[in-house]
């Protein structure tokens, strides 16, 4: 597995002996929907790095909204996180399980003065509020006293007021520049009947209180979530200690997924399987876990996909032609080639006699490893598909014409004699001679012929039904500019039949096959013994690329419009992008940027060549320096790949996080000077001072007699959060590792 930004940072907490060295990580569901391929991303990267460090990974039903949860999601979600390969063992919790516990620390927020009931309605709640720009004003509620707070939330509770009449809010700051923390509702009214706790609570918990609880209750100590929740983690923080948990857990965000040609809010999925424009969660066009699954798509293949998008805090659409690379790469290798025939073409051979004779024909073509045969029968007629006849074809189409052979795969090599129409002109069927010399395709006088195609015997031709998909939105990102639903593609599923070979009469659900130069298959589940359905997972190429095919041939150096050059990357990494990749170690995605972008890999390899810590280096190249220079619509970094190996040496090295780095980053940007000194300037350099740093480990440990105990009583967990408050006192800056062995010294 790739490294990534998370993958590093839990490296270094691992050394560092940060929660002792364990690392407990979980992936929160709310089951008020299907898992898609979004959250397949997520998985991957909890379980993955769970698995990579020896540790844990819970699965937790976050199920504070009775409104909109179900156990049938509950099942389906554990079903597919299954079916992806992965094993939460014991480790399966509900939020719902901790309503006693969140509501005991509801209880003690208020009696510690850090929570209040407020009768606000919920438009002037958003009025006192104020804006990004107007600090908010204090609710006329706020200032109620401990035992008042404590009355109305046990009133709360036990039903006396109506919904939405008033609710429990943190008490933080009404003027903090970060809205979030705007005393925020954690507990609110709800008469509805809860899918595990039934009717026993008339308050729920709101997200952001039961989330951030619920993972140092579990010991998570790694809380991966996507980007929009950056602005909640310093209410994560703040709830977290004025919990007074003795774990403390760590928010860390990453870039959630997003694919082209598709939506994946759960609430917009819902909308189409309510609206029925789908068949169900499972409809293949979906881009949910169950869609993708009835599609024919393999575990396998989503992983792979994940491991290929890599992880990143940039915001990225990555393109579902990638996601189709991938799985015919997958199905490549496990899919038995079988012939199929999809506009039926009768083809008679008149100089074959009456006769059915049988081919022993391998399932696999000789550069795919595997083995297996089945025998296809022939006689003197066949199908062939129509499109592969041409009454009067150009030079190059290397198929049946009058007068032109072509061989009939795992055959014989046919030659068109003539064509019989009816009456209105049509072609009805095609008569040919066979060459006997050519059992099996060969030729034995050498003589060329180009073209293979594929056939079946009319007499025991098995006709079935198969359902060929396309995207399920016309528009690149549905929902733009239009309601989404409105910008759907009529054709996403086409029902057809074709006339297949009759070894696939027994094929059972499930089955994958390829049906040569037709594409992937699977066996539907809506199957009948004897009368297989097909869908088609994957064409065997991919038709939108053919358009844009001249593209792929322009150097990527080239400057293009940006268009073309993702049509050209989705499909298949460019070759220099691949030569990239092996080159300097690094991710797909970045070598793609870099073949691109000509500017970021000629930045890039100044700062190799200054000795630049590669991986990071790699990073900032394409994700943060690429977002500033189009930000500022620049040609290029106005600084060397020198500054940009210094300034990854520092974010290597520990001085600098990589939220500092990036702050550092758009110094650089401003013209502030180079890595070293704009960090001199702006006094962020780690403190690393041993007196320092013990003075500052001092008063916490003087602050916080009561953990120092709990730690030496043996709670070893505490060390952790007795770390984070001393890198707090710090504001951020004192090395950790050095915080982390005095504190061992110290509490020995
Ligand atoms: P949606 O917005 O699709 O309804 P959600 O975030 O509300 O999704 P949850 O059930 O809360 O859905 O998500 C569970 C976990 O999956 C969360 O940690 C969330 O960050 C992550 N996740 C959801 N969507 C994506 C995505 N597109 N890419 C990566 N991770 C995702
Ligand atoms: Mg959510």
């Amino acid at each position: 597995m790739a490294s990534d930004f998370i993958r590093d940072m839990i490296a270094t907490d691992v050394e560092t002996r940060k929660h002792d060295g364990k690392v407990c990580t979980r992936f929160p569901p709310e089951p008020n929907g299907y898992l898609h391929i979004g959250h397949a991303k997520s998985i991957c990267l909890n379980f993955g790095v769970a698995k990579e460090f020896g540790g844990k990974c819970h699965l937790r039903m976050d199920d504070t909204n009775p409104a909109t949860e179900d156990p049938e999601y509950v099942a389906a979600i554990q079903r597919d996180v299954k079916w992806l390969g992965f094993d939460w063992g014991e480790n399966l919790f509900y939020a719902s399980g901790y309503y006693d516990q969140l509501y005991a620390i509801a209880e003690r927020l208020i009696r510690s003065e850090r929570a209040y009931v407020c009768d606000l309605n919920e438009e002037q709640m958003s009025e006192y509020r104020g804006t990004l720009s107007e600090p908010g004003k204090n609710s006329p509620f706020r200032e109620r006293s401990v035992e008042q707070n404590l009355d109305l939330f046990r009133r709360m509770r036990a039903g006396e007021f109506k919904e939405g009449s008033c609710v429990l809010r943190a008490k933080i700051d009404m003027a903090s520049p970060n809205m979030k923390l705007r005393d925020p509702a954690i507990y609110r009214i709800k008469y509805a009947h809860h899918y595990r706790t039934g009717d026993a609570w008339c308050i729920y918990p709101l997200y952001d209180f039961a989330h951030c609880l619920s993972d140092p209750m579990e010991g998570i100590t790694h809380s991966l979530c996507t980007m929009e929740f950056e602005s909640a983690r310093e209410l994560y923080d703040w709830v977290i200690a004025a919990a007074e948990m003795p774990w403390v857990s760590r928010q860390t965000e990453f870039a959630r997924l997003n694919l082209t040609y598709t939506v994946m809010s759960k609430r917009k999925l819902l909308e189409l399987v309510e609206g029925k424009f789908v068949k169900g969660w499972d409809d293949p066009r979906m881009p949910t876990i169950a869609g993708l699954r009835r599609r024919g798509y393999t575990a396998e293949a989503i992983r792979a996909f994940c491991g290929r998008i890599g992880v990143a805090k940039n915001l990225s659409t990555v393109d579902l032609a990638l996601l189709e690379f991938v799985v015919r790469e997958d199905l490549n290798a496990r899919s038995r080639r079988v012939l199929a025939v999809h506009k039926p073409l009768k083809v008679i051979v008149d100089n074959y006699p009456n006769q059915t004779e049988e081919f022993h024909a391998p399932y696999w073509p000789e550069d795919v490893p595997n083995e297996g045969s089945r025998s296809l029968p022939f006689s003197r007629e066949l199908y062939i598909d129509a499109d592969d006849f041409m009454e009067t074809p150009p030079n190059d189409f290397y198929r049946l014409g009058p007068g032109r052979e072509v061989r009939l795969r795992h055959a014989y090599v046919i030659k068109c004699e003539r064509v019989a129409k009816n009456a209105q002109g049509e072609i009805v069927a095609i008569h040919c001679s066979y060459d006997p010399q050519t059992r099996g395709g060969v030729t034995p006088d050498g003589r060329k012929v180009p073209g293979t195609i594929q056939w079946v015997n009319v007499a025991d031709a098995l006709d079935v039904e198969v359902r060929l998909y396309d995207r399920l939105f016309v528009t690149e990102r549905p929902g733009e500019a239009r309601d989404f639903k409105e910008e759907m593609n009529p054709k996403s599923l086409m029902t057809v039949r074709m006339k297949v070979e009759p070894s696939l009469k027994n094929a059972t659900i499930g089955d994958r096959f390829q049906f040569e130069r037709l594409g992937f298959f699977i066996v539907d589940a809506d199957s009948q013994p004897g009368s297989p359905v097909f869908n088609r997972t994957v064409s065997l190429k991919d038709s939108w690329a053919k358009q844009t095919s001249k593209s792929v041939q322009v150097s990527p150096r080239a400057s293009k419009p940006k268009t073309e050059v993702k049509a050209t990357v989705a499909v298949e990494l460019p070759v220099e992008a691949q030569e990239l990749m092996a080159r300097h170690g690094i991710s797909s995605e970045e070598a793609r940027t870099m073949a691109a972008e000509t500017h970021i890999l000629v930045l890039f390899e100044g700062a190799l060549a200054s000795g630049g810590a590669s991986k990071i280096a790699a990073a900032l190249a394409c994700n943060d320096v690429l977002g500033e220079v189009r930000a500022r619509k620049l040609e290029g970094a106005p600084f060397s790949g020198k500054a940009l190996a210094e300034l990854s040496q520092l974010i290597g090295d520990g001085t600098l996080s990589s939220k500092q780095g990036k702050d550092v980053l758009g110094k650089m940007f401003d013209g502030e000077g180079g890595p070293k000194e704009i960090v001199k300037k702006l006094g962020l350099q780690q403190i690393t001072d041993a007196s320092t740093i013990e003075a500052m480990v001092d008063r916490v440990l003087a602050a916080n007699a009561d953990a120092a105990a709990r730690f030496r009583a043996g709670n070893a967990n505490v060390l952790g959060a007795l770390v984070g408050l001393a890198m707090k006192e710090s504001g951020g800056k004192a090395n950790p590792k050095l915080v982390s062995d005095l504190l061992k010294k110290k509490l020995a």
